[in-house]
């Protein structure tokens, strides 16, 4: 046991916990619910994202029991391959559907996860673009946008967040024939969301693509859940969707719905999507459902349900000298500050059976660490007025 390099990682280990910065993981012994066995104990849990509570809903459990009858417990290939299965191609479809309002000769492409949606669709875009391309990222943005922009090795500009002046100015200056503005819908650390008709209208007048991430918005916004396009009535040939599947939807995986010249684009070139073993079919099968529901009324009950605990929330004292964002989604952050202090809080609430997870940096900015409060249909009034009380004594405490 002299190898060196260990050593070396043992020491840069110590560094993460001298900063406060160690990530642990809990493990929990139930379904995603408001309520949950974490690691033998019962907790009131705050940090899902599982927005409307489908991920344990009896008809989207029994839609992947019968989606693994129908078809097996795995795809066994790539899609291009022979993974791509009825239930693929149905769900396929039906988000098409789901997004003909929004974009014209609209298609939809499953991915495994929404990381490889986003690695898939940046990649294809810049392949097509044959070293002619600039990408434009909000300062805010996803990781995994980040990524797959670096992915494609071409250049970019990180605008500072949601500024409409900054996107315009930086817009005009660039020469690239293909631009591409890059965008979370619904920021997933501050709640915000993007300011997309703005941002829509300065990319139709330079001509350049918006790509948007609704990975918090997808289920959750619109009259019937198609996100935060529907949210602010959008459509254009300029748009690409991606929303995910794991989310709102409850179980697994991502899409893109663009118009069918990109999409048929990205089935022949994003690596993301062709050298990967196809999802299981069963979860396509049970996404059938979960994304019925979220069209359907039981969506609209949930969606209009959540809306009230947003409201309940957002409008309950929390403790001085703590920052609550302007957020009017499910994601409802208090900023705290340092590490250090957000740890002992977030340790505080959990000895009173309450579990919200503590965002630090890098993943959000330096002395801007928080509470990363998310709300689910699945929670009751009750529960929304526990957290508030656990938030108050932590004031106290
Ligand atoms: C969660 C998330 C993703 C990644 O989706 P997965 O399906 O979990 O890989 C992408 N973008 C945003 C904004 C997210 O919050």
């Amino acid at each position: 046991m002299n190898f060196d390099k260990l050593n070396a990682l043992q020491r840069q280990l110590d560094e993460v916990d001298e900063k406060g910065l160690r990530r642990i993981r809990r493990t929990v012994e139930s379904a995603c619910q408001a309520h949950m066995m974490v690691d033998g104990k019962p907790l009131l849990a705050f940090n899902s994202n599982d927005y409307l509570g489908l991920a344990s809903h009896p008809l989207v459990v029994e839609s992947l029991r019968e989606g693994a009858s129908l078809y097996g417990a795995g795809s066994g290939a790539s899609h291009l391959i022979s993974g791509h299965s009825l239930a693929h191609a149905r769900l396929e479809e039906l988000l098409a559907a789901m997004f003909s309002p929004f974009m014209p000769s609209v298609r939809a492409l499953t991915f495994s996860t929404g990381y490889m949606a986003n690695l898939g669709v940046l990649t294809a875009l810049a392949d097509s673009a044959k070293g002619d391309i600039t990408f434009f990222s909000d300062a805010l943005n996803h990781a995994s946008l980040i990524d797959g922009i670096r992915l494609t090795r071409e250049p970019y500009q990180v605008y500072e967040h949601a500024s409409l002046d900054d996107v315009s100015q930086r817009l005009s200056s660039c020469q690239s024939s293909t631009k591409v503005v890059v965008t979370d819908g619904v920021f997933s650390m501050d709640g915000d969301i993007a300011p997309l008709p703005e941002l829509l209208r300065l990319c139709e007048q330079h001509g350049a693509w918006l790509l948007v991430d609704d990975a918090h918005g997808f289920g959750v916004l619109g009259d019937s859940g198609a996100g935060v396009l529907q949210h602010f009535n959008l459509r254009s040939a300029q748009l690409i969707y991606m929303g995910t599947l794991g989310k709102a939807a409850g179980v697994s995986g991502a899409f893109v719905a663009a118009h069918e010249h990109l999409i048929e684009w990205m089935v022949q070139r994003s690596r993301s999507y062709i050298y990967t073993t196809a999802a299981a079919p069963a979860l396509a099968h049970a996404l059938l459902t979960s994304v019925r529901m979220i069209c359907g009324e039981e969506g609209s009950r949930r969606r209009a349900f959540l809306q009230t605990l947003i409201e309940q929330l957002s409008t309950a004292p929390i403790p001085e000298n703590w920052q609550r964002m302007t957020s009017t989604t499910a994601i409802q952050p208090l900023v705290i500050g340092s590490n250090q202090a957000v740890l002992k809080v977030s340790a505080d609430l959990m000895a009173q059976g309450v579990w919200i997870s503590a965002i630090r940096a890098p993943t959000v900015p330096v002395n801007t660490a928080r509470l990363r409060i998310t709300l689910s249909a699945s929670h009751t009034t009750e529960d929304v007025d526990r957290l508030v009380r656990a938030l108050s004594f932590k004031s106290i405490s």
